[in-house]
């Protein structure tokens, strides 16, 4: 099941904690949006699972945490000063600002329905600012993770030894001043991508294209996202980047509609061939920004010792669009056999912000507490993720909660508990509502096997 509408996954956010309106304190800023409580676990968890996939699980991949602010020589090279627009229109009559690509009716304002508009102008998506207090020393914030990338090859060629076919990961914070920031935190102004750059031998690209395709459909289907609910789109030959080949979209069913969730782009010689200096002794394929600035050869020598510039295959999604992918397919309602509703987020396990629920049946019973706290702290030092002391006092109110935020587990300690011998708490699995006791001794055994099963 998913979401009825965007508006509900809205609502369940704010609520339970997940995602706010940035400063809405002062109105909100568009574009802009902070992960809260619950938020912060969920964008943490989806983002350790894409590194252990890319990174642990794997022997051909190397991390990377680069700046965020690159100096301009790296985005002019890149082509992102010159190239990196949308097409602006504004609304003569209300001022409105739209991107032409996107506009309803590209002849009338999307807000007041003037057709009194201007000529669409290239936009530049980059925020620019200044670089310590000299005049004119510009730095931009990235606009993808991936130049830094680029410009950290060599580096990671020499320090590790990487043989190509290898691949460089990395997960950050990227800034697009978007013309327009619309449709929750599925368009916004900063945001964070996790990146692979896959430096392949030209003429291997297309099969490394294929296999990467193949990893990431996979990858989302372990994420909760099933294979049929993602629609690959072979981006059309006039659509796409000026740097790319070949490029599959992955396109998830949000609220709104089929929109892009991952890009996987084969983008040829284009990045290592602009960075590199001495361009005219490498047999760069692609159309290339002439390089006096670089100081590095990003190259590598093949079998024969000749020099080669690797092609490079992209997996490149965001971290927002998969958060709202995650909790639109979590999100389910179920009618319960007393009538009433009952809102559960299915996430998988690993990606479940709250791992489990300890709650004391009494909250003034100073047993029960002690009990209850100290099952928390075991339970917490399994290294699962968080596990959180809910003191509410309302058993029933704190499995609703707990259902509605994605807990897998919740355990009540009550009187059983401390009265027995056998100390047996009430363990709750929040998918089929089950509830069987289990000995506080075996509870660890329990949890850390659930959680290694899932
Ligand atoms: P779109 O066509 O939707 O603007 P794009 O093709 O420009 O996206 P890419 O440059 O391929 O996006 O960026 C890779 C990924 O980064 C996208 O698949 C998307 O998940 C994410 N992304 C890009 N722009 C934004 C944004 N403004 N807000 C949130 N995520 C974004």
């Amino acid at each position: 099941m998913t979401a009825s509408s965007m508006e509900s996954l809205v609502a369940l956010c704010k609520r339970r904690g997940f995602i706010f309106q940035n400063s809405e304190i002062y109105g909100g800023q568009k574009g802009f949006y902070d992960f809260g409580p619950l938020g912060v676990e969920l964008k943490n968890n989806l983002k350790a699972a894409w590194w252990r996939a890319m990174v642990y699980n794997r022997d051909d991949v190397e991390g990377l945490d680069s700046s965020i602010i690159g100096p301009q020589a790296l985005f002019d090279q890149s082509g992102h000063t010159s190239t990196f627009n949308d097409p602006l229109v504004e609304c003569k009559d209300c001022h409105a600002r739209m991107r032409a690509d996107k506009m309803a009716d590209p002849t009338k304002c999307d807000s007041c329905g003037s057709d009194n508009l201007t000529e669409p102008r290239d936009f530049n998506m980059m925020f620019q600012t200044q670089v310590g207090p000299v005049d004119g020393n510009i730095g931009y914030l990235r606009p993808e993770t991936a130049q830094q990338i680029f410009a950290n090859f060599k580096n990671v060629v020499d320090s590790t030894a990487r043989k190509i076919p290898f691949g460089i990961a990395q997960m950050g914070k990227a800034f697009r001043n978007e013309i327009v920031a619309r449709n929750f935190i599925f368009r916004v102004r900063e945001f964070e991508q996790m990146e692979l750059e896959f430096f392949v031998k030209p003429g291997e690209d297309e099969k490394w294209h294929e296999y990467w395709l193949e990893e990431r459909l996979n990858w989302w289907a372990e994420q909760g996202i099933p294979r049929d609910k993602i629609r690959k789109l072979d981006v059309p030959a006039d659509d796409l980047a000026h740097y790319a080949k070949r490029t599959f979209d992955l396109e998830y069913g949000f609220p709104i509609g089929y929109e892009e969730l991952e890009g996987i782009a084969n983008r040829t010689d284009y990045d290592l061939g602009n960075h590199t200096k001495a361009q005219s002794e490498l047999n760069i394929q692609a159309e290339v920004h002439e390089n006096k600035r670089s100081n590095a050869k990003l190259a590598v020598q093949d079998e024969d010792n000749n020099w080669l510039v690797p092609f490079v295959i992209e997996p490149s999604a965001g971290v927002e669009r998969g958060v709202l992918a995650v909790l639109n397919e979590a999100y389910t309602e179920e009618q319960l056999d007393d009538g009433k509703t009952r809102t559960v987020l299915k996430f998988k396990p690993h990606l479940a912000p709250i791992k489990a629920a300890v709650i004391p049946l009494a909250k003034n019973n100073a047993d029960i507490v002690a009990k209850a706290k100290e099952i928390k702290q075991k339970l917490q030092a399994l290294g699962l993720g968080r596990v959180l002391y809910e003191n509410t006092g309302n058993v029933g109110k704190a499995y609703r909660r707990h259902d509605e935020v994605g807990t897998p587990l919740c355990i009540t300690v009550d009187f059983e508990t401390i009265e027995n011998a056998e100390e047996t708490v009430t363990i709750r699995n929040r998918d089929t509502m089950e509830q069987q006791r289990i000995a506080v001794a075996e509870l660890a055994n329990y949890v850390r096997q659930f959680y290694s099963a899932a």
